[in-house]
């Protein structure tokens, strides 16, 4: 299992301060990951992705996740306790899937057209955010994951497929990455309402990461302010040793 050193996830932290969700993502994994190409990290599928982010959670903080969500139907606040492996639905490889291929796509046929395509990643996400698509994000979406359409006679544009054919486009992406949609079982105490809570790993992560960093600074100041060592050889302690010390000079 991937596992950052304090060090290198306050680098990622402070690099990733400045950016969107999807490149905290990858800095995230590509950190984890050295020997991963970046443009790996980026063609990964959101479920892949979100596999390894939940086992890099997990290693760094864990696997416990407490969390909180809002009752649909009453309204009323509830906390969440759990695990990582209650979302960890696979490891997001579309794999032995109905019609998927070793390259990683997916075939569909039906009603005369055929339509070859892959999973949503990472990078599609980032691009659709980065305003291409703006107007018709489902669409661009559909227009980059699709690589090949023909209609009962000839080659077509994603755009002229029929609604109920990119309906079922898009079903069958969603099957075949079923970690991009990770969800919790949740049974509201008050109302008794029951629901499948979504649960956004990038962004729960990040915030988890957030407050460390911001605590793990408080502690670099305290000690090197006390014992005069560099940040450096304060990050190099154990996390059960600088406590420790911060215990002895009364923080
Ligand atoms: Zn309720």
């Amino acid at each position: 299992m991937s596992t950052l050193s304090a060090t290198a996830l306050l680098d990622v932290w402070e690099r990733g301060r400045a950016h969107g969700p999807l490149e905290q993502a990858a800095l995230l994994l590509a950190a984890a990951h050295p020997a991963t190409p970046p443009g790996a990290i980026g063609a990964m599928t959101v479920g892949r992705r979100d596999a390894l982010l939940l086992a890099l959670r997990e290693s760094t903080f864990g696997p416990r996740i407490a969390s909180v969500a809002t009752c649909p139907a009453c309204g009323e606040p509830l906390e969440l306790a759990f695990d990582c492996a209650d979302l960890r639905q696979d490891d997001g490889v579309p794999d032995g899937r109905d019609a998927g291929s070793d390259d990683g796509t997916q075939r569909l046929e039906l009603d005369g057209y055929a339509v070859r395509f892959r999973c949503v990643s990472n990078d599609d996400l980032a691009a659709l955010a980065g305003g291409a698509g703006a107007a018709a994000p489902r669409l661009a979406l559909l227009r980059r994951c699709v690589l090949e359409a023909r209609g009962p006679t000839a080659p077509v544009a994603v755009e002229t497929l029929p609604a109920h054919v990119l309906d079922a486009v898009e079903q069958r992406m969603a099957l075949a990455d079923p970690g991009a949609d990770l969800r919790l079982a949740v049974a509201c105490p008050d109302c008794g309402h029951r629901w499948l809570a979504v649960f956004d790993i990038v962004s729960f992560f990040w915030r988890e990461i957030e407050s460390w960093a911001c605590r793990l600074l408080r502690d670099v100041h305290a000690l090197a302010r006390a014992y005069g060592w560099s940040e450096r050889e304060i990050l190099a302690l154990s996390p059960f040793r600088r406590r420790c010390y911060l215990d002895m000079v009364g923080t």
